[in-house]
């Protein structure tokens, strides 16, 4: 006879990788940690070091989602009220910088073997573009790894009319005015920008009221190229304000799973000049027409090695993405595929430096930086699920961007043409439940925002952590002394993930009981008071 274990009592019983998981996250200890291979140049040492993640959502690692979070609150604070000019030099690329860089061709290697292997790419994919993102905070700008695609010269530009707006001579400058009170007392006001897009239908708690009427398709297009007209609200706030506006940025979701804009500006302009720029501001899309559907269900177009898609039929060969847009230049009759605005629903609010207004903006900006566009839907509430199901249904056909499969159902090759493209089955992040249509960066901080790069601040954090703690940093007096490279998956001394993470607890630890004894010092409190305290807080934690 074997003993066999009740069902409820198995499910009661958590994991023990969920187990750790947890006490990982209660010390704010990465849970998905890239394990990297450092040689001591000195002595020929070679460990193992854990790089943490450096996930922006809660799902995927919340310990790094919440210290992503605080850092971009941190950048917000530092660089919204500057009084002095922010000196902007290029930076030599960081360790850090390296290794993100390194990981990233480690990760397209792994890739690219998946791949060829027939396996799954979508974590890899996934990864890879977390991975561009962070790199591209860490001002890493331009072409680190080489890849570049030539501009199309001839362009569509001249169709991008330019909106009816005062222009104004530019200083150069990138702060705000000052204003001196009766009293003395200077103030330097910024702003603070809520935009959002156009009505879709009638919209009661986050859900059309009647979703039949509910311009799903237009709020699916609106969302794929809302980076564009942030962009086009940009240079048009720039033509207008006369100096060198600088801006901290979060695109997050509205209820109703559209996502919107929150902008801090350093200085400030009348309000009815921003609500003029904003209604003055259209971006419009010049691609080509996708509103007749030429190939569907199972008659699609078919592959040739030689000629790239073809009809089924007739064996003509598709209008490649450039012949396309050849057309559409062409064309004097042509019109833009979309034309995006925003709409009429905004808010501006002035904010003084240091004020409990601007603590609090900052703190709203940030809400939901840790959750995705998709997550504003609550999936328990059937109403809400219907209304993001049908967003995604919406969002299915519709071209993302010009090596979109989605092309071949309007009887185009998409840019860069491949084998086994299928319309309707595009693997990119805009038609995805979590990403609703817009696929941009949720975080957009201007060159001249202030002195510090997010991967500055971080080294920050850390520099002041160590120096609280009295240890000397290492590195920094010997930049050369290690080299990185990332760790293959046949290596076999790096050890299981949960001996990882409980030995990351450990170091954790020993750094807050080295920071409370220090404290405890500081305020010169005695051991028992400091043991009383440790207890209180494990009774927090637990
Ligand atoms: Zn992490
Ligand atoms: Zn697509």
């Amino acid at each position: 006879m074997t003993l066999q274990v009740p069902r409820s009592v198995r499910q009661a019983m958590p994991l023990a990788r969920e187990v750790v998981e947890h006490i990982a996250i209660d010390y704010g200890v990465c849970i998905r940690p890239v394990p990297m291979r450092r040689i001591d140049t000195h002595t020929g040492k070679s460990e193992i070091i854990d790089v943490p993640c450096g996930a922006t959502l809660e799902t995927v690692c919340p310990s790094c989602a919440k210290r992503n979070r605080q850092l971009r609150m941190a950048q917000c604070r530092e660089g919204w009220h500057l009084e002095t000019e922010p000196v902007i030099t290029p930076n030599q690329p960081t360790e850090h910088q390296r290794h993100l860089v390194e990981l990233r061709a480690d990760l397209q290697a792994w890739r690219d073997a998946a791949q060829a292997a027939g396996e799954p790419t979508e974590d890899f994919d996934g990864a890879i573009t977390d991975l561009d993102a962070e790199i591209n905070a860490a001002g890493l700008r331009g072409n680190v790894l080489g890849r570049s695609t030539p501009k199309r010269t001839r362009s569509t530009r001249r169709r991008q009319d330019a909106p009816d707006l005062p222009k104004r001579k530019r200083a150069s400058t990138t702060l705000g005015r000052t204003f001196t009170a009766p009293d003395g007392k200077v103030y330097r006001p910024s702003m603070f920008i809520t935009l959002t897009l156009p009505s879709y239908g009638r919209v009661r708690d986050g859900v059309p009221v009647d979703p039949e009427e509910y311009d799903y398709a237009r709020a699916a297009r609106d969302a794929l190229h809302f980076s564009k007209l942030i962009d086009r609200f940009v240079q048009n706030l720039r033509r207008v304000a006369g100096y060198d506006v600088q801006y901290f940025a979060t695109v997050e979701p509205q209820r109703r799973l559209a996502p919107h804009l929150h902008m801090a500006i350093r200085g400030t302009l009348p309000r009815a000049v921003i609500r003029q720029i904003a209604a003055a501001t259209y971006h419009q899309v010049w691609w080509p027409a996708a509103d007749r559907v030429v190939y569907d269900g199972d008659h699609l177009p078919v592959w040739d090695e030689k000629a790239g898609y073809v009809d089924p039929d007739t064996g003509e060969v598709l209008p490649t993405w450039d012949q396309a847009l050849d057309a559409l230049d062409a064309d004097p009759d042509a019109k833009p595929l979309h034309v995006i605005r925003f709409g009429p629903q905004m808010d501006v609010q002035g904010v003084l430096a240091g004020s409990k207004d601007a603590d609090q903006c900052i703190r709203y900006l940030s809400k939901y930086l840790t959750k995705s566009i998709g997550d504003a839907a609550d999936p328990a509430d059937p109403v809400q699920a219907e209304h993001a199901a049908r967003l995604v249904e919406a969002l299915r056909y519709e071209p993302c961007s010009p090596s979109c499969p989605n092309w071949l159902r309007y009887g185009i090759q998409p840019k860069n043409a491949r084998a086994e493209m299928r319309p309707g089955c595009c693997r990119g992040k805009a038609h995805k439940p979590e990403h609703l249509g817009y696929a941009g960066r949720r975080v957009l901080v201007s060159r001249k925002w202030s002195n510090k790069t997010l991967a500055e601040h971080r080294q920050d954090r850390r520099a002041w952590v160590l120096e609280a703690l009295g240890l000397s940093e290492e590195e920094a007096a010997d930049p050369h002394r290690y080299t990185w490279r990332p760790v293959s998956r046949n290596e076999r001394d790096v050890p299981p993930l949960a001996v990882r993470l409980l030995r990351a607890v450990a170091e954790r630890q020993r750094w807050r009981a080295a920071m409370q004894r220090l404290q405890a010092r500081a305020e010169g409190r005695t051991l028992q008071d400091l043991s009383a305290t440790s207890a209180a807080d494990r009774g927090r934690a637990a």
